[in-house]
C-alpha cells in the first residue's frame, strides 16, 4: 500500500477505482455542474474562419464533428480509460461495433486471424464470416487447447481474438498463454471482455494488447442503451482505430455516453452484489437433482478454477445451467418463472435468462452448436440486484413446475 503523503491525489492515475468511475474524466464547464454535462450537439462552432483550418490541421486542439467526438463521450472514454489502466480509449455505438471496427482497423486482404470458436454469435459472425469475404484467413481454435492456438499461427497471423468467460458456457480461456502465443509470431491479441467487466479481470495486465467492450451490458447495466468502448495503446486508438471509426462512423451518440457515465459511477456496487448472488445461485442449482450440470467459474465444480484464479476475482454476473430433462421441460421451467424475465440481454438489474440454442446461437449449425456445448436443456441466467432468496425461491418454484 502506497502511503497517501506520497501519493499525489490531483492525479486521477493515483486514485482507487471505486474514485475514478466517479470522478474520472470529468470535464466541468464554466457553469461548473456537479453532476457531468450532456452535450447533445452534433457540430462545433469555430471563433473565425482560421480557428476552423487550425482545428482541420491539428494545430488548434478542439472538437470538429460529432463523428469525431463529443465532450460526453470524451468524459466517458476518459473515465473507462482510467478504469482499465489503458494508454488511450474510443467509444463505439455498440458492443459489435466496437469489435468490428477493432478488427477491421488493422486488418487488409492477405491477413490471418485465429479465434477461439466459443463466441458471441455476431463475434463469431464477423470472424467466421464477413473477415474471409475480405480475402482475410481465419483459423477457429478450441479456446481452451492452448496447442491449437499455437498450431494454426501462420506468417501471416495479425490478429488472435477471445473472449473470456466465453458465451454462454462460461469457459475461460487463458489469456497471459494465448497472448505469449499471439505475440511469438509478432500477432496483436484483442479480448471481448463483456462477461468479466472491467472489475473483475484486466485483460491488459495479463497480455493483451486490446480490451473491446459491450458497454450496453454490466457498464449501463441497468437496460438503456446501446454503447461500446476499445481500449489499448496511444499509436493504435490514435494512428489505426480513430481514423477508422471517423471516416465509417460508428460512433457513440452523447446521449448514450451520458447514460454510461452515470453507470460507471455503481459498477463496482452492482457488479459485487450480483456476484454474490450468482454465486449463491450456482451453489442452491448444485443441489438440485432436477440441474444436470451447473457453470459458474469458481464454483466447486468449476472444471478450471486454478486458471480462474489466476485471472479472475470473482466468478462473475452469468450462471449456466443445464436441467435434466428435454427442451420442453426446459421452457416450462422457464415460462414459470415469476421473478426472472425471459430475455437475450445480460449484465442487467433485473435478472435473464435465455436459452441460447433457439435464441443467441440458434444461426449456428447443429454440429457448432454441439462443439461449444450448447444444448437444448442449457440456460443462461444473467443476475441482477434482486434478493438473492428471492430468486432462488423463483427458480425453485419454476423447477417444481417444469416436470422434470
Ligand atoms: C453483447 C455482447 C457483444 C455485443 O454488444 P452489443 O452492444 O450488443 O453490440 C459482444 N460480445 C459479448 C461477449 C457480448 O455479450
Amino acid at each position: 500500500m502506497s502511503n497517501s503523503k506520497d501519493k499525489d491525489l490531483s492525479k486521477p492515475e493515483n486514485w482507487s477505482p471505486d474514485t475514478m468511475m466517479v470522478h474520472g474524466g470529468t470535464l466541468r464547464s464554466q457553469h461548473g455542474e456537479t453532476a457531468e454535462a450532456l452535450y447533445l450537439t452534433s457540430g462545433y462552432v469555430y471563433s473565425s474562419a482560421e480557428e476552423a483550418a487550425a482545428r482541420f490541421t491539428g494545430e488548434s486542439k478542439g472538437y470538429i464533428y460529432g463523428r469525431y467526438g463529443n465532450p460526453t463521450v470524451s468524459m466517458l472514454e476518459e473515465r473507462l480509460r482510467l478504469l482499465e489502466g489503458s494508454e488511450a480509449a474510443m467509444a463505439t455505438a455498440s458492443g459489435m461495433a466496437a469489435v468490428t471496427a477493432s478488427l477491421l482497423c488493422q486488418l487488409k486482404t492477405g491477413d490471418h486471424v485465429v479465434a477461439a470458436k466459443a463466441l458471441f454469435g455476431s463475434c463469431r459472425y464477423v470472424i467466421e464470416t464477413l473477415l474471409p469475404r475480405f480475402g482475410i484467413e481465419v483459423t477457429l481454435v478450441d479456446g481452451q487447447d492452448l496447442a491449437q492456438w499455437q498450431d494454426a499461427t501462420q506468417e501471416n497471423s495479425k490478429v488472435f481474438f477471445l473472449e473470456s468467460p466465453t458465451n454462454p458456457t462460461l469457459e475461460l480461456v487463458d489469456i497471459q498463454a494465448v497472448s505469449k502465443i499471439a505475440h511469438s509470431v509478432g500477432a496483436r491479441l484483442v479480448v471481448d471482455n463483456v462477461f468479466a467487466t472491467p472489475i473483475l479481470q484486466k485483460p491488459l495486465e495479463l497480455g493483451a494488447d486490446i480490451v473491446a467492450y459491450s458497454t450496453t451490458k454490466h457498464i449501463d447495466g441497468q437496460g438503456r442503451c446501446l454503447g461500446g468502448m476499445v481500449l489499448g495503446t496511444e499509436t493504435f486508438i490514435k494512428d489505426e482505430l480513430e481514423n477508422f471509426i471517423r471516416q465509417t462512423g460508428p460512433s457513440m451518440s452523447p446521449f448514450n455516453a451520458w447514460v454510461m457515465l452515470k453507470g460507471l459511477e455503481t459498477l463496482d456496487l452492482r457488479v459485487e452484489k450480483s456476484c454474490a448472488s450468482a454465486s449463491a445461485v450456482a451453489s442452491f442449482l448444485g443441489e438440485s437433482d432436477k440441474v444436470q450440470k451447473v457453470i459458474y467459474p469458481g464454483h466447486k465444480d468449476f472444471p478450471q478454477n486454478d486458471l480462474f484464479k489466476k485471472q479472475m476475482t470473482s466468478g462473475g454476473t452469468l450462471v449456466a445451467f443445464e436441467l435434466n430433462g428435454t427442451q420442453q421441460h426446459t421452457f416450462k421451467f422457464m415460462n414459470a418463472l415469476k421473478i426472472i424475465k425471459i430475455c437475450n440481454n445480460l449484465g442487467d438489474t433485473k435478472s435473464l435468462i435465455t436459452h441460447p440454442a433457439t435464441t443467441t446461437h440458434f444461426r449456428l449449425t447443429p454440429e457448432a452448436r454441439a462443439e461449444t456445448g450448447i444444448g437444448q436443456s442449457l440456460v443462461r441466467l444473467s443476475v441482477g440486484l434482486e434478493n438473492a432468496n428471492d430468486l432462488m425461491e423463483d427458480l425453485g418454484q419454476a423447477l417444481e413446475q417444469s416436470g422434470i
